[in-house]
């Protein structure tokens, strides 16, 4: 049956048992699906004798999904309902979510049965053989052709290639974590799809899975083509942090020296000329290159510097050091 935890406290819960899994679904209006959603959630964990609990965070919906959660949070023990104050994304649900999880296990998954909770035991038995994160593969994707299918496929294409984690499907939400992975991650944007890409970042074993996919029983996608758009931005800065996060200065010092280095053997070239040949070099293009080289290669080279101070503020603020342990294995001393 459920885990029969025992929550205290307002902020972050305590808990009697951890959870073999914490099960978290972002929700934004999806009253009519909860029930069922609860339900397959339930039924399918406890008949494979997996103590989970469950964590639904209410993303600001304005259709009664929040007082319905609260209701159901209060009669089991296996629900715990996170209601946000207002509607702030998917990925922010995700992360309020992730914060009050308390499984040794994290699986994610829409609130819209659209992922199937069934699914949820081969994702973590996969876990279990040694991966960090199991991503759900939507092979027969139950969405529109060309408002959906296709940019999702562009998008696919592009994180795949750029980013160097190899998998099919980034925007399945039906996703497996082990909990250390994601205490060491931090979501902003529309971030949650990169989460196989941050996860590599941070050193994690990454595989996929074949999930199934249903089409919308209630209510209607929230989101349109612009999602694009938004996914591509965040596509750059995830690739950013990728290459430069640790050593921003191997990149623009370099690109600041070479510009640098260039304006001035221009600059001599020129210089020579007009006092060895009496040239007159002021109206020559040569010279206005030179200038901008010289310019831009101080400005590289200065944001390179201040790049790597905010970098170093942002590891050391946060205790964040710029490696990431996965065991540490020493012999005992009696
Ligand atoms: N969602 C959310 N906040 C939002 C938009 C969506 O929590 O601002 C939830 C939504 O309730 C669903 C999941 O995110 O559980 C995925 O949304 P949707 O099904 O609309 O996306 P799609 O499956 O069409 O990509
Ligand atoms: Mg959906």
């Amino acid at each position: 049956m459920g885990s029969g935890l025992v929550y205290e406290g307002v902020n972050g819960a305590i808990s009697a048992i951890v959870p073999d899994v914490s099960v978290v679904v972002p929700i934004h209006n999806e009253v009519e699906s909860l029930p069922f959603l609860l339900e397959a959630i339930a039924s399918t964990l406890s008949s494979s004798q997996i103590s989970y609990e469950i964590i639904c965070v209410d993303d600001g919906s304005t259709d009664g999904s929040g007082k319905f959660l609260k209701e159901e949070a209060q009669t089991r023990s296996d629900l715990k309902a996170v209601i946000l104050r207002r509607n702030y994304g998917q990925t922010a649900a995700m992360a309020a979510g992730f914060h009050y999880a308390l499984g040794k296990a994290i699986v994610s998954l829409d609130a819209d049965l659209q992922n199937d909770p069934a699914d949820i035991p081969m994702l973590l038995a996969k876990l279990d053989e040694g991966y960090d994160l199991v991503s759900g593969w939507r092979q027969k994707r139950q969405d529109g052709a060309v408002n959906r299918l296709l940019p999702s496929k562009i998008a696919n294409w592009l994180i795949r290639s750029t980013t160097s984690v190899n998998i099919h499907d980034y925007g399945c939400s039906l996703k497996a974590y082990r909990a250390e992975l994601l205490a060491d991650m931090n979501l902003y944007g529309e971030l949650h799809r990169f989460l196989p890409a941050l996860a590599y970042i941070e050193g994690a074993r990454i595989t996929e899975m074949p999930v199934r996919h249903h089409a919308r029983r209630f209510g209607s996608s929230k989101y349109g083509i612009w999602r694009t758009f938004r996914v591509l931005m965040d596509l750059l800065t995830i690739l950013f942090m990728k290459k430069f996060l640790t050593r921003p200065m191997h990149v623009f010092g370099l690109l600041g020296l070479i510009s640098m280095v260039s304006g001035t053997v221009i600059g001599i070239y020129l210089t020579f000329i007009k006092l060895a040949f009496g040239e007159m070099i002021g109206n020559r293009p040569l010279l206005i290159l030179a200038v901008l080289l010289l310019v831009t290669g101080v400005q590289l080279f200065c944001f390179g510097l201040l790049a790597e101070l905010l970098m170093r503020t942002y590891h050391e603020s946060q205790g964040r050091p710029i490696y990431r342990v996965r065991e540490v294995v020493a012999k005992k001393v009696n």
